[in-house]
């Protein structure tokens, strides 16, 4: 009977002096999500390197989908805290063994001691509950390559505790530690996954919106909620807001070459989101371009909409293949969604032949012709905040 679920966590270990705020944070959060998804409380231990929750009596499985998507954790295990006696080592895990699937044909015992006293050293303890396995189950062989279970017995100092599985956590930082970024979320699957991967390098996210009512729907608008509602499942409450995007795009429908549309568009989106991050206290904007996928993402392209503001631009899907994105957007859940057939407020001025290599000084011409700074004042004026909550999203303002 599994008493502890084991935590491991990798990066936090690396953060020297920030290392205890991290992991306070982290046992802070998993509280709040036992509770919140509960409504329990939940016990937890702290020994260097490790956070354990005591189960009393609970089934460990009922913890696992929260503690598979807390970002911070690498990987867990559910856990039988035995005594650092061998005889009693030995009973745990032949007891544990009665508990596994009957077609296992072959087993590997792994041992490691953290406790430098103990009488004896790691590969006799592996060696030893081998053959001691092998007398109890002699249906069962050892293979040290490819197992069918593995056996893993960690000593400590006064006990040890003995667990067949590890499971994957999503690994990188605790929520919200790693200072706010503004993301650029728009109705399709890259930037929902551009922000989970920088929620989950604990980057405060929260997001901007451009929609251009009435060439985009009000459901365009209720399908960029439900993906913002999705991202909340993982960062926690935040806020979107959601900027009119219309008049700009008819001034530059207007006034602006065909090929120059886009770029001149992303300009404007850039130079409205550093405003409203500067707002935010947010310190960086988060994108879902990835070189070459589209026209407005060739290096050129980005260089050229780039050149409008000042603040840094993470792009986490930088590098990444189509369908290496698609895929994560399916683990994280935001995909059915994305391919929803709404459109996005780009698709409404899509010009016949998109510039791929634009110039900075040909767009800066065409801007010319605009009101730039009437423009991006209107639009910041008119921008409505929406808070984003696990179970809602309810305006603000
Ligand atoms: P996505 O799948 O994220 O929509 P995309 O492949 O459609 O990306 P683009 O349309 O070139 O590519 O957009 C590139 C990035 O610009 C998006 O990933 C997003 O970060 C931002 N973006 C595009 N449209 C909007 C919008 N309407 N509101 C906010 N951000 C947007
Ligand atoms: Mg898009």
């Amino acid at each position: 009977m599994y008493d502890h679920i084991l935590i491991r966590y990798g990066e936090i270990s690396l953060k020297g002096k920030n290392q205890r705020r991290f992991i306070k944070k982290m046992i802070k959060d998993l509280k709040f999500k036992v509770k919140r998804e509960y409504g329990e409380r939940v016990e937890t231990d702290y020994e260097k390197g490790r956070i354990f929750i005591r189960l009393n009596g609970e089934k460990p499985e009922k913890y696992y989908p929260i503690l598979e998507n807390m970002f911070g954790i690498v990987s867990f295990s559910p856990v039988i805290k035995t005594g650092t006696d061998f005889e009693e080592i030995t009973e745990t895990v032949l007891k544990e063994m009665q508990e596994l699937p009957e077609d296992i044909r072959t087993f590997k015992v792994t041992s490691k001691r953290s406790d430098k006293s103990y009488p004896m050293q790691s590969p006799q303890i592996s060696r030893t509950l081998g053959g001691r396995i092998l007398d109890a189950f002699p249906n069962l062989a050892v293979d040290l390559h490819h197992p069918d279970q593995d056996i893993f017995v960690e000593v400590r100092g006064d006990y040890s505790y003995v667990y067949t599985r590890n499971i994957k956590g999503p690994g990188g930082m605790p929520v919200n530690s790693a200072g706010k970024g503004l993301l650029l979320l728009s109705g399709g699957i890259d930037s929902p996954v551009a922000g989970y991967l920088a929620a989950r390098k604990g980057i405060d996210v929260s997001a901007i919106h451009f929609y251009s009512y009435p060439y985009t729907s009000e459901r365009a608008k209720e399908k960029v909620l439900t993906l913002a509602q999705k991202l909340s499942d993982y960062k926690g409450n935040f806020v979107i807001h959601l900027v009119p995007f219309t008049e700009i795009q008819e001034e530059i429908a207007k006034n602006c070459e065909s090929s120059y549309w886009i770029t001149i568009m992303r300009r404007f989106m850039f130079r409205i989101s550093e405003r409203i991050a500067a707002e935010q206290e947010c310190i960086a904007l988060i994108t879902g371009e990835s070189v070459g996928q589209v026209a407005s993402q060739t290096l050129s392209s980005m260089a050229t909409i780039n050149q409008v503001i000042s603040i840094p631009v993470l792009r986490p899907l930088v590098t990444m293949d189509k369908d290496e994105i698609v895929s994560i957007a399916h683990r994280i859940g935001t995909f059915e969604t994305s391919i929803e057939p709404y459109d996005d407020c780009c698709t409404a001025f899509l010009p016949k032949e998109p510039k791929t290599n634009p110039q900075i000084f040909i767009a800066e011409d065409n801007e010319e012709y605009l009101d730039v700074e009437g423009l991006i004042d209107r639009a910041v004026e008119k921008t409505e905040i929406v808070r984003i909550t696990k179970e809602q999203s309810e305006e603000l303002f």
